[in-house]
């Protein structure tokens, strides 16, 4: 490795505390296998020398990489082309009103260049595989995943493998297609999807980007979380709300609160609510029962919010502490919820989320309703992907709601007649 992380001060497995140097540490803690998954320290002082609220503010860099020197890439890594982060983070007043919550915002990461927030984690699985010298990428995935890591593989020529299960939505293969990915529809979920494909790196020596088992696409992710930081001005909101499946993203949101307390950047961390669907509500079992999601076995998962679907959450441990030590919870929306909350966020704040993007603002009703949140707090949802994933579940969402087009003749006649 020629080029210098020396900010990186080592990676801790989450099991037993052990730390591996940079230099050598591989995906996970030899000890506890693909339960030690790794999280990166860094050398917060260093950070401090090279990036502040003020830099930043004056900073030209409008991607994820805005924030680099906080991020386990060396300052002269090439990155790829496309331009992955710094999502607008809209505020929605007539939502807050209806919910009777203080202030609310969406951040859209429907507009990353897949169309999710997994760019943000693929940018960097790009990065880290070009350090090793990775001749094929590969990654499990319900989609996103999948086509982040294909078009962002495609943006720099990188050859990449590609496993999701037979029944991903049909834009989301079409774009491992058009990126022209190796895909390989596997006949079962994504937990077998998942586990062949690990199979597959340890036997051909692929690059593995997989969730909740390469260490830094969580550093990639907490882009997301730092940048809602700084959106807001760098005044934390009282909750953030994000959809859970592997548990990846909110474990990235978790770090970016953390690194930003570590710099003093906020005082404290937001809660963080970490929302399930009902049929795929692992870590809401674990976090009611106080059940060690160590041990704990592997649900059967069915939702209609495909990306959040998971048998066993890959990045289980640092899921749960999100929501622990923030002091938020884990909640359970049904897909019913889900499906009717898709078209109040759109029609609300004009970002058309797709079911598991949905689901984080289902999160917030069902927190607004039972009281979790109110009138006093300023509270953030993370949209994480794009409703043109996934247009059959957004057909059954806006035909639930009654919404239906005039079927009319080209005639002004025939327009005054259907407003009526
Ligand atoms: C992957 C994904 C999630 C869930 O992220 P995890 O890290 O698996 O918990 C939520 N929404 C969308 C759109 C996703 O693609
Ligand atoms: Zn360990």
């Amino acid at each position: 490795m020629s080029q210098s992380l020396d900010h990186v001060t080592g990676l801790v497995c989450v099991v037993c505390g052990t730390s591996y140097p940079a230099a050598d540490a591989g995906y996970v803690c030899p000890d506890h296998g693909t339960e030690g998954i790794l999280d990166v320290q860094y050398d917060y002082d260093l950070v401090a020398s090279r990036i502040s609220p003020q830099s930043l503010a004056a900073s030209h860099d409008t991607t994820m990489w805005r924030y680099r020197p906080l991020l386990p890439v060396a300052q002269d890594a090439a990155v790829p082309p496309l331009t992955v982060g710094w999502t607008p983070t809209y505020e929605t007043p007539r939502l807050a009103r209806d919910l009777g919550v203080g202030r609310v915002w969406v951040k859209d990461e429907g507009r990353q260049p897949t169309a999710s927030l997994k760019d943000r984690a693929s940018a960097m699985a790009l990065v880290k595989a070009a350090e090793v010298g990775a001749e094929v990428v590969t990654t499990a995935s319900t989609g996103n995943a999948a086509a982040a890591l294909s078009g962002l593989s495609a943006s720099v020529g990188q050859k990449n493998v590609i496993f999701v299960p037979e029944s991903a939505p049909e834009a989301k293969v079409t774009q491992l297609l058009a990126y022209g990915s190796t895909v390989a529809l596997v006949k079962g979920n994504y937990d077998a999807a998942f586990d062949l494909c690990m199979e597959a790196a340890e036997e051909f020596g692929w690059y593995n980007r997989n969730t909740g088992f390469n260490p830094y696409m969580t550093e990639g992710k907490k882009t997301a979380g730092l940048e809602i930081l700084e959106q807001l001005g760098w005044e934390a909101p009282d909750a953030i709300f994000v959809s859970v499946g592997d548990g990846s993203i909110i474990g990235g949101v978790h770090k970016a609160m953390k690194d930003a307390v570590a710099l003093e950047w906020i005082e404290h961390s937001p809660r963080i609510f970490g929302i399930q669907a009902a049929g795929s509500d692992y870590l809401v079992q674990a976090f009611e029962a106080g059940e060690d999601v160590l041990t704990k076995a592997p649900i059967s998962a069915d939702t209609v919010a495909d990306s959040i679907s998971a048998d066993l959450p890959r990045d289980r441990i640092k899921a749960m502490a999100a929501v622990t030590e923030t002091d938020g919870t884990y909640l359970r929306v049904s897909d019913d919820e889900i499906l009717a909350a898709l078209p109040i966020m759109a029609r609300g704040s004009g970002v058309f989320a797709e079911p598991a993007g949905a689901a984080a603002y289902a999160g917030l009703v069902a927190a607004a309703d039972s009281g979790r949140v109110g009138s006093g707090d300023r509270v953030v949802v993370l949209s994480t992907g794009n409703g043109l994933k996934d247009i059959p579940s957004a057909i059954k969402a806006v035909t639930a709601v009654g919404t239906e087009p005039m079927h009319i003749l080209p005639t002004l006649n025939s327009l005054i007649d259907a407003l009526k």
